[in-house]
């Protein structure tokens, strides 16, 4: 999953990993404002990711 940030209004909207991004924020109606937001455990899966293709 993938955590979407307005930088406009701040509102966190939620995607699936490979699928469009909303054109616009759900809150203030703004287009073009999404930014990502990686958690914590985001990174961990990717770092655990990265080292199972290493192997
Ligand atoms: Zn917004």
């Amino acid at each position: 999953m993938v955590q979407l940030q307005c930088t406009n209004c701040g509102y966190r909207h939620t995607v699936k990993e490979g699928k469009p991004l909303p054109s616009r924020c759900g809150y203030c109606d703004r287009r073009g404002t999404w930014q990502k937001v990686k958690s914590a455990q985001d990174i961990l899966n990717e770092v655990s990711v990265d080292k199972a293709d290493a192997l």
